[in-house]
């Protein structure tokens, strides 16, 4: 199957696409057509295990090149390393209402990204051999504080392979910024970058870019690749879990087949959500997708106005995951209401850049008002929803899905008011462990502050009875390993990379 870019001008294999990360033109890859699934599959995933339904919707983009026998090895291996008999096990909340909770975040970074992330680096690593890459590739990313640690965890040790990240030094929670500089292995290397996560995923687009840095780079015989959710090898990992939610309310005996239902996905860098959306262009029945912003709330205007307008004040929230201006990922969702224009993609594209701004034509915003609904939660209001559930059900849940649950509430009654009888089965996605977010979990279910998260997490535990994670317990022990600050600025962000390539960066040892 081949790819091309949302730039237009090129048209590459999967294995291609995935090795590449971003289009040359800055353009991001996507399938040429959407592979689609019949009903007769559907039903076929019902008896496979996630590994099998995770393989089978990976083969339908990737099997012709990467083999389907080597997709089933890669999942298995990847999807080993989560906990539990189910690593994407879906939560009934509320049978009456149809609500469920799908917890994504029973990987060992604990959070949703190592769906994906734990099974890139079988993915890369394959395509490296079918397109005869030997040069070695240095992971660079990004991250608002999840992707980073799943990147390291998932690149950790694994020969041919560096992994850099960067994250902004104002924008991640303790225990995000702990992981990432504890993190072990040979082939790491991590930094703090002054700023906010806008400034710091800009910044790490234009190293991307820049002819100069990879030129350097290829001296030494490395290449660049992408982590972030702009590598279709970081997405399509997330499209199976989509199916596999389905297949369960299926199984259960919740829905009948061809039943359409809701989807709440808590939105940064629109991968998650789209994903979903491509899972629906595949033949998934769903009805509408549920964008859930927090006070970051550039998506939810843009759905409601058509305008994406990135001129406003940015604020540092509780999920910081999501503390995003700039979603890349709704780049891809632009490209397929226009049409498929590659052209007036690239041009909205420019328009943010120089701009800061661009609108949609109302026939492009009709598509979104059919198949999206978006809504933000204020901190209070992700607060009220995340004690409400535990109130009501007992069911304790993490910052960032406390936003969905928020936006959820506003969907639900708004879909009820058109018809008091609507519920449709609505499946929330969970994205991070409450764990990783302590203070602000244990101040949202109990009230009560605590002033260290260690204490955080006993306190917790004590309120919820829910077993805290081993790996992150552990944290309070580590020597850091990592305590770089650079300045916002390509000169000094690409020494240090280079530095790293050449081996001369050596963190503090782990002395454990
Ligand atoms: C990354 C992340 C999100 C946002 O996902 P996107 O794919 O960037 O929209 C939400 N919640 C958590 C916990 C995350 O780590």
């Amino acid at each position: 199957m081949y790819f091309i870019s949302t730039r237009g001008g090129e048209r590459v294999t999967g294995a291609q696409a995935i090795v590449q990360g971003l289009a040359k033109n800055g353009g991001l890859y996507v399938p040429e057509t959407f592979p689609t699934l019949s009903q007769a599959e559907l039903q076929d995933m019902a008896n496979m295990s996630y590994s099998e339904r995770a393989a089978f919707i990976l083969g339908k983009y990737l099997a012709d090149e990467l083999g389907a026998d080597f997709l089933q090895s890669a999942c298995e291996k990847a999807y080993s390393s989560f906990e539990g008999d189910d690593p994407v096990p879906l939560v009934k909340v509320d049978g009456e209402t149809g609500l469920y909770i799908l917890e994504l975040f029973h990987g060992p970074t604990c959070a949703f990204k190592d769906v994906a992330l734990q099974l890139l680096p079988y993915l890369l690593k394959k395509s490296l051999e079918v397109t005869g890459v030997n040069d070695d590739i240095l992971i660079l990313a990004a991250t608002s504080g999840d992707t980073g640690k799943a990147a390291l965890e998932g690149f950790r040790d694994v020969p041919g392979t560096k992994v850099a990240v960067f994250y902004p030094d104002e924008g991640v929670a303790k225990m995000q910024r702990l992981q990432m500089c504890v993190q072990d292995g040979n082939n790491v290397c991590v930094a703090a970058v002054k700023g906010n996560f806008d400034d710091c995923q800009r910044a790490v687009k234009k190293l991307f870019a820049s002819e100069e840095f990879n030129a350097e780079l290829a001296k030494r015989k490395v290449r660049l690749s992408s982590a972030n959710s702009i590598n279709f090898g970081r997405l399509a990992p997330q499209i199976a879990y989509y199916f596999s939610a389905y297949v369960d309310l299926l199984s259960a005996g919740q829905i009948e087949m061809g039943d359409e239902i809701d989807f709440v996905v808590p939105t940064g860098n629109f991968g998650d959500i789209l994903a979903g959306w491509y899972a629906k262009k595949m033949g998934l029945p769903v009805r509408k997708l549920v964008c859930a912003s927090n006070r970051n709330k550039v998506l939810s205007d843009f759905f409601h106005k058509g305008v994406y307008d990135v001129k406003r004040n940015f604020f540092r929230t509780m999920s910081p995951s999501m503390d995003i201006l700039v979603s890349s990922n709704l780049e891809r969702l632009l490209f397929e209401i226009s049409g498929r224009n590659a052209e007036l993609t690239a041009k909205r594209m420019q328009q943010l850049a120089e701009e800061k701004e661009y609108s949609i034509t109302s026939a492009e915003k009709e598509i979104l008002d059919k198949e999206f609904y978006a809504g933000f939660a204020t901190e209070d209001g992700t607060v009220d929803a995340m004690f409400e559930i535990f109130d009501e059900y007992g069911y304790a849940m993490d910052t960032h899905t406390g936003v969905a649950l928020a936006v959820y509430m506003q969907y639900y009654n708004a879909r009820t008011k058109e018809d008091e009888n609507d519920n449709t089965p609505t499946i929330v996605l969970s994205t991070a462990n409450p764990y990783k977010f302590p203070q602000d979990v244990l101040y949202a279910l109990s009230g009560n502050d605590v002033k260290d998260s260690f204490k955080g997490i006993k306190r917790l535990n004590l309120l919820t009875a829910m077993k805290p994670p081993k790996s992150l317990i552990a944290l309070r022990y580590r020597p850091l390993r990592f305590k770089t600050v650079v300045a916002n600025d390509l000169k000094k962000m690409s020494e240090l990379i280079l530095r790293f390539a050449d081996g001369e960066i050596v963190p503090v040892p782990d002395k454990e």
